[in-house]
């Protein structure tokens, strides 16, 4: 029998609750780790919403700004009217003011680099207009000059007419030296003066080019670096969230490992170490009410389950010896004491179930009611405890007539007996009659004292055929009148009840 365990084992209830504590507090972890990623998250998406967004706005007015300064340095090199050279070196001048740029940063310096530029063009474009106005007016004079030849006259004339950007000065210069050859000396002069500013003028193109193209390289830097700021602070921006995305997808991840590998560990661990006591239990309970050996584990790990163990092992003890008790006391309700045989209750009960058995199935039932023969004279001289011998050696011998599944032997009162037998002929019955007669008449009883007692028994058979009307109360009286005829008739023989006779 299995009992309480004197050893420690945990509580069920408590490792439950310690478990929900532990999902509890892992899930409260996740949460508390988590949180403060997804606050980054939101603290950089408000970033991008404070700083970066005004930022890349401001960028990108910058770079309107920047285009706007290209077209107007276009203006200062290719304008030729001096109105609309000053117009764009002041509205430049403007934008370059109105550029919105954080204190210090590299592209103030551009700025201002861009504004000595331009300044710079507009001054040499001015000296430039000064100075082709003033070759204009000597070649003007020199064109009314009625002394000088007419070569030299319509090209003095087509000088009067140059812009200023794109001339070839130095082909001019040329021509200009050439003609001078030709020319007297006091024109010679002239066209000498002439041939000098053109030298000027080309040095002074010379300059704006490079002023020019100066001016523009800036300007292109300059677009340069927002573009390369704009998209430097983006992925910078889109770096730093997906850094933290990342991180909380690792900790998700982590979170529900954790979390699915505790709920299969618990899974496991409640199949093993609770389920499987629990049905071990069930399966003990089942087994005792089939009657069939109990099997209940020996040890469990909690303490519960130790106390439903030791109940269904007390259970089946119980039950057990209950179940014997209850046996014994059926076979002691059945059972005559002295004999062992049937008594006379259980032999009412079982003739009736062989008689309906016989009438159901169609098939012959034989009842024989024996008594001793002066049985109280054997009691009288050899005293009772003899005689309840005789009564217990006489029913060994009943006994070993009655071995078919549906024979009984049965003590039917004092030294009165009974068989039923199923399934017998009449012959059969009378052949096994007369055979117990005999075996009864050599039995030898010896007592304690040496003395051998003998006795005979008479025998009354009633045989109910297939079709017989016989009910077992009036098998009894049958059999009984047979056996007083029997009596009747001298003792020590087989009678049969009439109706019943053997056809010979
Ligand atoms: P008969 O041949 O007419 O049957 O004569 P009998 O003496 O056998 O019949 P009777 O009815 O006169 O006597 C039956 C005797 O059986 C009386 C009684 O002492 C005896 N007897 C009944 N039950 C027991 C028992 O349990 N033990 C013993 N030893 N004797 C018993
Ligand atoms: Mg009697
Ligand atoms: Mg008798």
């Amino acid at each position: 029998m299995i009992s309480p365990s004197p050893h420690f084992r945990p509580r069920l209830a408590a490792l439950v609750r310690l478990a929900l504590g532990g999902l509890l507090l892992l899930f409260s972890l996740s949460v508390w780790v988590s949180l403060p990623l997804l606050g980054g998250i939101v603290d950089k998406t408000n970033q991008v919403r404070d700083e970066y967004l005004p930022d890349l706005t401001r960028w990108r007015y910058n770079t309107q700004r920047t285009e706007q300064l290209f077209g107007f340095i276009q203006t200062l090199y290719w304008s030729t009217d001096s109105q609309v050279a000053r117009n764009s070196r002041l509205q430049a001048q403007v934008l370059l003011d109105s550029f919105a740029f954080e204190p210090g940063s590299v592209q103030v310096a551009q700025v201002s680099r861009i504004f000595l530029d331009i300044q710079a063009l507009a001054r040499l474009r001015d000296s430039q207009r000064v100075l082709l106005s003033g070759l204009q007016a000597l070649a003007g004079a020199l064109s009314r000059d009625e002394a000088i030849p007419g070569a030299a006259l319509r090209f003095a004339a087509s000088c009067t007419r140059l812009g200023l950007i794109g001339t070839n000065w130095q082909a001019l210069g040329r021509e200009a030296s050439e003609l001078q050859a030709r020319l007297p000396a006091d024109s010679a002069h002239v066209l000498g003066e002439l041939q000098n500013r053109f030298a000027q003028l080309q040095a002074l193109e010379v300059e704006i080019s490079q002023t020019y193209q100066q001016a523009l390289d800036q300007q292109r830097q300059l677009a340069a670096s927002f573009n390369s700021d704009t998209a430097l602070k983006t992925q910078q921006i889109a770096k730093a969230v997906e850094r933290k995305a990342d991180q909380i997808r690792r900790y998700g991840l982590v979170t529900m490992g954790l979390l699915g590998a505790m709920t299969l560990g618990m899974l496991y661990a409640f199949q093993r170490l609770l389920l499987r006591p629990i049905l071990h239990c069930t399966r003990a309970l089942e087994q005792l009410n089939a009657g069939q050996p109990v099997q209940l584990p020996q040890r469990t790990l909690f303490h519960e389950l130790d106390t439903i163990c030791w109940s269904v092992s007390q259970y089946s003890d119980m039950t057990r010896q209950l179940q014997k008790v209850n046996h014994e006391l059926l076979q002691l309700s059945q059972q005559d004491g002295l004999t062992g045989l049937s008594n006379r209750r259980h032999f009412d009960v079982m003739l009736a179930a062989e008689h309906a058995r016989a009438r159901r199935h169609g098939h012959d039932l034989t009842l024989i009611l024996l008594d001793i023969d002066h049985f109280k004279a054997v009691n009288d001289r050899y005293g009772h405890p003899l005689g309840d011998e005789c009564l217990r050696q006489l029913a060994v011998l009943l006994r070993s007539f009655s071995q078919r599944p549906g024979d009984i032997a049965a003590r039917y009162g004092g030294e009165e007996f009974a068989l039923v037998l199923p399934e017998i002929t009449l012959e059969q019955s009378l052949l096994l009659a007369e055979r117990l007669r005999q075996a009864v008449a050599e039995l030898i009883i010896s007592g304690d004292a040496g003395e051998s007692v003998c006795f005979t028994v008479s025998l009354g058979l009633i045989h109910a055929g297939r079709s017989s009307q016989y009910t077992p109360e009036s098998m009894i009286n049958q059999a009984d009148l047979a056996l007083y005829q029997a009596k009747q008739l001298g003792r020590n023989r087989v009678e049969i009840a009439e109706e019943a006779v053997v056809a010979t």
